[in-house]
């Protein structure tokens, strides 16, 4: 009789039911929360007791996903903290949310699974006893669920898993130990996406466009539209993607690469560049055409880049179609231009991962040979890290990865022949570096509390603001706005009506835009009143700093009109600025340059009246279509390396007059940008030391919205206002790096609109 033993070596499988005391796991802890390589250590540990409902699986290979950089990271949520917090005392995560392996305990109340059972495991938990789940609705809305391996800890980068019963589904005979793991939590969520939304469920002959059809859930995407018999359009940013996406079914690819329109929509004042990005969607539209040769559009768009993508996908959406998404890859703030929403009756829908039905539906496929795990590479135990750090890079094979775990080598498992006509799909699984990939970070999906109880700034507007407002009349024409704004360096004007109230405010956006696309007549006759918008955001001298902060954030500006609401009227006594808040408000005595001095505290009596018009509009003329961001830009920019401090952005910002310090990486390229509201917003809910232990690298935002100088303005101006910034940074591309070499700011595009000379 083999001796038992205390642990087992790594792919040394203990005899079938035999638990060990201990095992080997790779493990997260608080106090190492960083990258993959650094963040992810081998320990021994205790195995934990499975619950009633729970089994314990001997984990033969894990899968790889991106949740688990983001547990290494501890960003957007400390999954340790949060545990504690709720009870469980483990001060560590043991990461993996797909798995095959086999059953070696199960608890007292499990039925439908035995020791021995060879399983794969989908990573949708919650509590049998929660009164939703209970009540026989869709798990995936009860309170209660949670992904294990992400949100719950004991997931599959040990040798024992601990799982819910109903999480295991037959393996599939005719794959290896790592095929199985590489393709549950993907095809799942692809299975929801497109069976679980009743009136959009897929059916024989529909047409489905699929973003990233080579990705992992695009492949698994495509595979499932074509066994119902639809027609899978992939989009991809390669032509030799391609013939990756045929053999796996579609009917047609469309290369992303071969169209400009992407981001967020253009205001929608911006008609020319409205123009621009229609073109765009349009001649995308007629791709998706000329695949199918007659002009049908897709009953179901198969959406997660999101952000830059959305605004198309519910453009070519059909009329009464669908766009699900399940991530928001590329950003969260999804455009949607209501008009075709509505008009054409479509429906923007959410979708998270699956349940027990849907993962069984996906599984059923896989087992009978209709969709392939398109693994791309495994990996062994000891490169779990390295797997990791790849995804961490962009640097990861496309298709799915997975990790030996028990599995003593690689190509074990496979028990059965492949069900007759089954697809099998060739990947290379070479790592390679994706261009202008961002992966915006992981939405929590609960309310997640605070680390720390937030810090507030009770001081108050009046102790901060700047008194008296730079003004002019509903009536005062566009050019002398536009005047007022260069001579006085504001970045909006306050529009009074006849007894001095505030009517709307005028920002240099809709300056700019009230020129975009107008000859030098048509803007001639535009007053403050026609361009103006109606709704000032404003705030009382008596609002704490952290409200008025929120307020500029949620609203997307730099600036909120102070105004006395006494009389029952907004009578407009100053203007609290992000400048103002970053000179006064990151410590307790004004930061930077010491010349300046706290606002002068008198009322508002110097109210800046209206001067009679003076429009000598004759050469407003002066912009051509030709000119070109060169003429116009700022040379030289403001930089700072990723390690600089947040206080030291903040003092360049005050010193130089700026609000945006552009962030690069050792050999000078661009890597990010970090704003005012960036830095505002590191001191929000922190305190002055907390917010100086900040980098600038943590703060600042990586999408870095840029332009040549060679580019027309007109561009560059629907550049700005559909990414809702007020400047861009110029750059040289060199070798594939982004050198900044200039600045064009909203001032300098108004500066140049407006010139007299
Ligand atoms: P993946 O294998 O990395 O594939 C993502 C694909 O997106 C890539 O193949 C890429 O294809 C495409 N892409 C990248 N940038 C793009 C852009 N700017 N515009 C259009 N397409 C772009 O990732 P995945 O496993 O498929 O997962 C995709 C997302 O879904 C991730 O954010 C993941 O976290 C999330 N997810 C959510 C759930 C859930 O339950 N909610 C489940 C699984 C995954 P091309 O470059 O070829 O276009």
């Amino acid at each position: 009789m083999t001796e038992l033993k205390e642990l087992y070596p790594v792919g040394e499988q203990p005899p079938l039911g035999y638990v060990p005391p201990k095992m080997y796991a790779w493990l997260v802890r608080p106090e190492r929360f960083g990258e993959p390589m650094k963040a992810w250590q081998e320990e021994v540990i205790d195995i934990p007791e499975p619950a009633d409902d729970e089994v314990l699986v001997y984990v033969m290979a894990a899968g790889v996903n991106y949740n688990n950089v983001w547990a290494g990271l501890g960003i957007p949520i400390d999954v340790i903290g949060i545990r504690n917090r709720a009870g469980e005392p483990e001060r560590f995560h043991i990461g993996g949310s797909d798995a095959s392996g086999i059953v070696y305990k199960v608890g007292k109340d499990v039925t439908t699974l035995k020791v021995g059972d060879e399983v794969v495991i989908h990573c949708g938990i919650w509590s049998r006893d929660d009164p939703w789940v209970k009540s026989g609705e869709d798990p995936m809305y009860a309170p209660t669920f949670r992904i294990w391996g992400y949100e719950t800890n004991w997931g599959s980068f040990a040798q024992f898993t601990k799982v819910q019963a109903h999480q295991c589904l037959p393996r599939p005979q005719h794959l290896t130990w790592e095929q199985g793991a590489a393709y549950m939590l993907v095809g799942a969520t692809a299975y929801r996406m497109l069976y679980g939304w009743a009136e959009h469920a897929l059916r024989k002959d529909d047409v489905v466009l699929i973003w990233g059809g080579a990705g992992g859930l695009g492949s698994m995407a495509i595979q499932i539209v074509k066994a119902a018999g639809g027609k899978a359009i992939a989009v991809v940013s390669e032509d030799d993607k391609f013939e990756y996406c045929m053999n796996l079914g579609a009917v047609g690819c469309i290369n992303r690469k071969n169209f400009n329109h992407w981001g967020m929509l253009p205001h929608w004042k911006d008609t020319v560049g409205y123009n621009e990005w229609l073109k765009g969607a349009r001649s995308f539209g007629k791709a998706i055409w000329d695949i199918l040769g007659e002009r049908r559009s897709p009953r179901v768009v198969f959406e997660h880049p999101g952000e830059t993508t959305i605004p198309t996908s519910i453009f070519v959406c059909d009329t009464g179609g669908t766009v699900v998404i399940c991530a928001g890859t590329t950003g969260y703030n999804a455009t949607v231009d209501l008009r075709y929403l509505w008009m054409r009756q479509k429906r923007l829908q959410g979708s998270h991962f699956a349940n027990d039905e849907q993962s069984k539906g996906f599984n059923d496929l896989v087992l009978a040979g209709l969709a392939d795990p398109c693994m791309s590479r495994a990996f062994t135990w000891d490169e779990l890290p390295y797997s990791h750090q790849l995804m961490y890079e962009n640097k990861h094979p496309f298709g799915n990865m997975a990790i030996l775990i028990g599995a003593p080598d690689f190509g074990l498992g496979k028990n059965i022949a492949e069900p007759a006509g089954a697809v099998q799909i060739e990947v290379v699984g070479e790592p390679k570096e994706r261009e202008g990939f961002y992966r915006a970070p992981l939405h929590p999906v609960d309310e997640v509390k605070a680390k720390e109880p937030a810090v507030e700034d009770t001081r108050l507007v009046r102790e901060l603001m700047h008194y008296g407002v730079i003004s002019c009349s509903t009536t005062t024409p566009v050019d002398e706005v536009a005047q007022r704004m260069t001579e006085y360096h504001v970045h909006a004007i306050v529009v009074t009506d006849a007894a001095g109230y505030t009517a709307g405010v005028v920002s240099q956006t809709d300056v700019v835009l009230a020129r975009q696309g107008r000859t030098a007549d048509d803007l001639a006759t535009l007053m403050a009143a026609d361009i103006m918008s109606p709704h000032v955001v404003t705030c009382s001298p008596e609002t704490t700093i952290s409200e008025a902060i929120t307020l500029m954030t949620r609203n997307r500006i730099h600036r909120l009109v102070v105004v006395d609401t006494r009389s029952g009227k907004p009578w407009p006594v100053g203007v609290l600025s992000m400048t103002d808040i970053i000179t006064y408000g990151m410590r307790t005595a004004p930061l930077g340059a010491s010349s300046m001095s706290l606002p002068p505290s008198a009322l508002a009596t110097d109210i800046y009246e209206p001067m009679a018009p003076e429009p000598s509009l004759a050469d407003l003329g002066i912009i051509e279509d030709s000119t070109l961001v060169a003429d116009v830009m700022h040379q030289g920019v403001v930089t700072s390396p990723r390690s600089a401090s947040v206080l030291d952005a903040a003092k360049q910002m005050l010193e130089y007059g700026i609000h945006a310090v552009v962030v690069v990486g050792d050999d000078g390229h661009a890597v990010g940008v970090v704003s005012q509201t960036d830095v505002v917003l590191a001191r929000q809910g922190r305190t002055v030391e907390q917010a100086a232990a900040l980098s600038v690298g943590d703060i600042m935002t990586p999408s870095l919205v840029s332009c040549t100088a060679d580019r027309k303005l007109s561009e560059a101006i629907t550049l700005m206002t559909r990414n809702r910034v007020h400047r861009l940074v110029v750059v040289e591309d060199k070798a594939g790096k982004l050198m900044p070499v200039g600045i064009l700011s909203m001032t300098d595009v108004i500066r140049q609109f407006f010139s007299r000379n």
